[in-house]
């Protein structure tokens, strides 16, 4: 599998080096690659963010740098911005009018913008300067006049477009599942107040498979953290990349009718005065199976009731359902 990363702390990806994601791109089980946003920008402070239209705190990713990475890494015609109608209104609140003279102008925003933008800057000015010491923008090569008017076209060899979001839906099991099928993933880490909400619209409408998914319901600093965690679900699924291919067969969310883990043990039988279950060293399985199925079926039902909902009844025994 290829998987490309977009983010302004490509370092951040340097653990994924370690342990069995370190083997599996050894093995040429997966190629990774990490590439930093900044170096598709143009500008002397390789800015990525502006401030958000209609007003509020922080700043937002802007689209023109993330489609100059996007169109290259996706393999997409980057159309001439100046064949782009430029006569764009953002509306700011309710009290936005849609009278010309007040319509909000776009350009004004943007030169405002560059003030806020270099104070943000500042901010991260040691970080950035190491991070683009010797960069070449790269964005000459994948530059294009036209879209693509075809959307098989541009589909056919694209990449999966992953971006994180704390308020997109929630990333599971079953979405790692079916992403491990996937050839070619692409991440694109999201910072500030996040990204503008037209990238992900633009890419959809070329007809790329565009996912946005939430880690759980807490928000971090950026996408890079949610990526790894991302990544590490869907790679582990991967035939090849564990030792031992059963150690993802029963699992927890895994599977038809999908429960948390039973409880796990190993030696000693005794351990500062706890012991294990009786029944796991009995040597019956069947019994130790029953055993697990009940824990888990009850572990379930205390701390994940929403999971015992979902569940499709055929996925039950008989044996189940006294439980
Ligand atoms: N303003 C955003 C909000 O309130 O929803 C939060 C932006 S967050 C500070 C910056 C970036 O971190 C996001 O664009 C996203 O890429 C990433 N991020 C933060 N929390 C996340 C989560 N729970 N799941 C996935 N990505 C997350």
């Amino acid at each position: 599998m290829k998987i490309d990363i977009v983010s302004v702390f490509p370092e951040y990806f340097e653990v994924l080096n370690l342990s069995l994601m370190g083997k599996a791109q050894s093995k040429g089980l997966l190629e990774i690659t990490a590439h930093n946003l900044r170096d598709w920008t143009h500008d002397v402070h390789h800015s990525v963010d502006d401030t958000p239209v209609g007003g509020g705190a922080g700043m937002v990713m802007k689209p023109e740098v993330w489609a100059e990475c996007l169109d290259e890494l996706l393999g997409l015609p980057t159309p001439n911005e100046d064949d782009s109608p430029d006569e764009l209104v953002f509306p700011t609140s309710e009290s936005a009018t849609s009278t010309t003279e007040e319509a909000l102008d776009f350009s004004e925003i943007h030169d405002d913008a560059i003030f806020d933008d270099d104070i943000e800057d500042t901010e991260n000015a040691g970080e950035i300067a190491d991070i683009v010491d010797g960069n070449e923008n790269k964005s000459e090569a994948a530059k294009a006049t036209s879209l693509p008017t075809d959307e098989s076209e541009s589909s056919s060899a694209t990449p999966v477009l992953i971006f994180p979001n704390p308020s997109a839906p929630l990333f599971t099991q079953r979405d790692a599942t079916e992403l491990s099928h996937a050839e070619h993933l692409l991440f694109g880490c999201g910072r500030y107040e996040g990204y503008d909400s037209r990238i992900p619209d633009y890419y959809r409408a070329q007809g790329v498979d565009v996912r946005e998914y939430s880690i759980g319901d807490y928000v971090l600093n950026g996408g890079e953290v949610a990526v790894s965690v991302m990544l590490e679900a869907i790679t582990r699924l991967m035939p090849g990349f564990m030792g031992n291919p059963d150690s993802i067969v029963e699992e927890s969310y895994t599977g038809e009718g999908a429960l948390l883990e039973h409880r796990q043990y190993t030696k000693p039988a005794v351990w500062r005065g706890l012991k294990v279950p009786e029944v796991l060293l009995s040597g019956d399985h069947g019994k130790v199976d029953r055993f697990r199925r009940d824990e888990a079926l009850t572990r379930t039902n205390e701390i994940r009731p929403d999971l015992i909902e979902a569940l499709d009844c055929k996925a039950l025994d008989k044996a189940d359902r006294k439980t």
